[in-house]
């Protein structure tokens, strides 16, 4: 790591370190969606991860990196979900103590995914901003040590391991589709693909309900946004108004952000699942919602968009898929 962050060299390292359990997950032709554009359409299975979102990448490489006295004072994060069951896996795999906070609006099932990790899960406040102040406190009091979700350089050189990969598997790619919310997943990814081919056309998508880095980019610096109840609630939270490295990396790498209504998402995971046979959350539906509903422009060439995660509650998720849901 240098002074000045996240290089394509700590990418390169952190692919090496994290691999196993990290695999290099599929691209797959996504005849469905290519129809739509024109062009070629790829989808990049992050679903496919042993804990189901590519956030395993990142929490490797964080706790891969942590020197033995780190290791011994065990770990503490906040997380909409799939971080914090990133962060128990990789401490259940190295033997050590892992504090998951997060807000009320965390489903049930990411919550129990975590415990089952033997991961100690604590509910704080209505908000993931809430969950940060006692990361703060068991930091402050119990010398524990932050994994942040996002802002963190070892995090988004984990996440940024997905650059590399689709530059291995498709090195003739116009376009990457990937879901936008604190910013070290498309952050790290552009600053893989950038670094070989700078005109590969990066581009964000949140959900129009609380996306905060979009509002935060429109202000000129990180702004807070109320955190709302959305389908795609791993995408939820503020990207800190603190934020260090991500807010930059987005801002000077990001081509274009993008936002889609909670309808779009629904029809997205609806059509991944009947048209490509995927189970996606909502949060890694709302790249082919941005395709299916023609908000890409110039939407022809190669494009892969990134399926970040698969844990929903398959309650929940057969409802939205059979648009039965309320
Ligand atoms: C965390 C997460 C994202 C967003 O990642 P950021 O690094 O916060 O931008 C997207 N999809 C899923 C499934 C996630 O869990």
């Amino acid at each position: 790591m240098t002074g000045d962050g996240v290089t394509v060299a700590d990418i390169r390292a952190a692919r090496a370190r994290i691999a196993p359990p990290v695999r290099h997950s599929p691209l797959l032709a996504a005849p469905s969606l290519s129809a739509v554009t024109g062009g070629q359409v790829y989808l990049k299975l992050e679903t496919t991860q042993d804990t189901r979102a590519f956030k395993l990448r990142g929490a490797m490489n964080k706790l891969l990196s942590l020197s033995e006295d780190e290791r011994r004072r065990g770990v503490v994060t906040a997380s909409s979900g799939n971080h914090g069951r990133g962060i128990a896996y990789a401490a259940r795999e190295l033997g050590l103590r892992a504090v998951i906070c997060v807000g009320s609006l965390v489903p049930r099932n990411k919550i129990d995914n975590m415990r089952a990790l033997g991961a100690e899960v604590r509910v704080i406040g209505d908000s993931q901003d809430e969950a940060f102040v006692e990361v703060e406190r068991l930091v402050a009091e119990e010398g524990m040590v932050p994994a942040h979700p996002f802002d963190d350089p070892q995090v988004i050189a984990g996440q940024g391991t997905i650059g590399l990969e689709l530059l291995d598997d498709r090195p003739d790619l116009d376009t990457v589709i990937v879901p936008l919310s604190g910013g070290g997943l498309i952050g790290g990814i552009a600053l893989a693909l950038k670094a070989n081919r700078p005109d590969v056309r990066v581009i964000g998508v949140s959900m129009e309900r609380g996306a905060a880095m979009i509002e935060s980019l429109r202000a000129g610096r990180p702004v807070a946004v109320a955190e709302l109840p959305t389908l795609a609630d791993a995408l939820g939270g503020g990207i800190g108004l603190d934020n260090r490295w991500t807010f930059d990396l987005v801002r000077d790498l990001v081509d274009a952000t993008l936002t889609v209504t909670e309808e779009q998402i629904a029809r997205a995971m609806a059509h991944l699942f009947r048209a490509e046979q995927q189970v996606v959350e909502g949060a890694g539906a709302v790249g082919v919602a941005a395709l299916l509903e023609g908000l890409v422009p110039e939407p022809g060439g190669t494009t892969a968009v990134v399926l970040s995660g698969a844990n929903v509650d398959m309650d929940d998720f057969m409802a939205i898929v059979t648009g039965s849901a309320g």
